[in-house]
């Protein structure tokens, strides 16, 4: 079985269409595929309309977080999309995004860069917003090669010259809602440094005593000594442990199933989810 439990969709800042993506789980070799779109659960629905036989999709998102001033990513797994107490606080995240990315693009206006508001909502389309499309907009005005080379103090990482903060959740807060309804949560990358400060572990000992579900410990952000050190602190805490492509389409350069989640944990997450079940492809649509 290969399962991979977190990727991104156009629903957020991945380049494939959800029906695309599944489509490539498939042509990936995937056996189960998690769609965890930034705030967002938008995807859902064309994905399992699409979801090729042999393709099983768990329904989640991936949330964004701040604390103590350091942002963090909560994996969220097979909860109820429709609990309305998580839905309200999705969106309020979600829907900061857009003011937030108006801010960030004035800020490079003002820094001579000829970027248009116009410009990066088409790039973005319906997605739920994020840094990455404004750096696709860099790519194309020449400023940046990479998306990747737009995440820098110049430009846009967390207290860059053009960098603006955006609502977030308190994790301890997104485990009590992904719970209330009936999810399940994965700290993502916990140890991406390269991305800016990362919590201390005392913090994910806090998170596990109010009911964190796992780590993501198999990601390209994580080295070898890194993912042991995690390995021990999850057995340590008794959190379960997943790998996970982190797939963003063209926008950055993982395929599918490039790290992958045991069976043993897969099953252990399904066992606790109450708010949705996995979603066994049916055949899906013709594209
Ligand atoms: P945002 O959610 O708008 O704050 O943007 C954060 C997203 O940008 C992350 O979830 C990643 O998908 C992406 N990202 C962060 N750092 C980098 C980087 N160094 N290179 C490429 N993408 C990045
Ligand atoms: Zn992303
Ligand atoms: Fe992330
Ligand atoms: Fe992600």
């Amino acid at each position: 079985m290969r399962i991979d439990l977190h990727t991104h969709s156009r629903a957020s800042d991945g380049t494939d269409t959800p029906a695309e993506l599944v489509r490539n789980a498939a042509a990936a070799g995937l056996d189960v595929v998690a769609l965890t779109d930034h705030d967002s659960t938008r995807g859902h629905a064309e994905a399992m309309a699409a979801l090729p036989a042999g393709v099983t999709l768990v329904t989640g998102a991936e949330l964004s977080c701040r604390i103590d001033g350091i942002g963090l990513h909560m994996l969220a797994y097979l909860f109820d999309a429709d609990e309305p107490e998580f839905l309200r606080e999705r969106e309020l995240v979600r829907d900061d995004r857009v003011p937030r990315a108006r801010t960030m693009v004035r800020k490079l206006q003002e820094l001579g860069v000829p970027i248009t508001w116009d410009r990066v909502a088409r790039i973005a389309g319906e997605a739920s917003l994020g840094r990455p499309h404004i750096a696709t907009a860099l790519v194309e005005l020449g400023v940046v090669e990479t998306v990747s080379d737009a995440f820098t103090a110049d430009w846009l990482a967390d207290g860059g010259r053009a960098y603006a903060e955006k609502h977030e959740l308190d994790p301890f807060t997104a485990i009590r809602l992904v719970k209330q309804a009936g999810g399940v949560t994965v700290f993502a990358h916990p140890q991406a440094v390269k991305r800016g400060r990362v919590v201390p572990e005392s913090v994910i000992a806090d998170l596990a005593a109010a009911g964190l579900d796992g780590v993501e410990v198999d990601h390209m952000d994580h080295d070898e000594p890194t993912r042991t050190a995690l390995r021990g602190l999850a057995a340590d805490l008794g959190l379960l442990t997943t790998g996970s492509s982190d797939y963003h389409g063209s926008r950055k350069f993982v395929e599918l199933g490039a790290c992958t989640t045991s069976p043993e944990v897969y099953g252990e997450i399904t066992r606790r989810a109450t708010g949705a079940f996995p979603v066994p492809g049916a055949g899906g649509l013709s594209a």
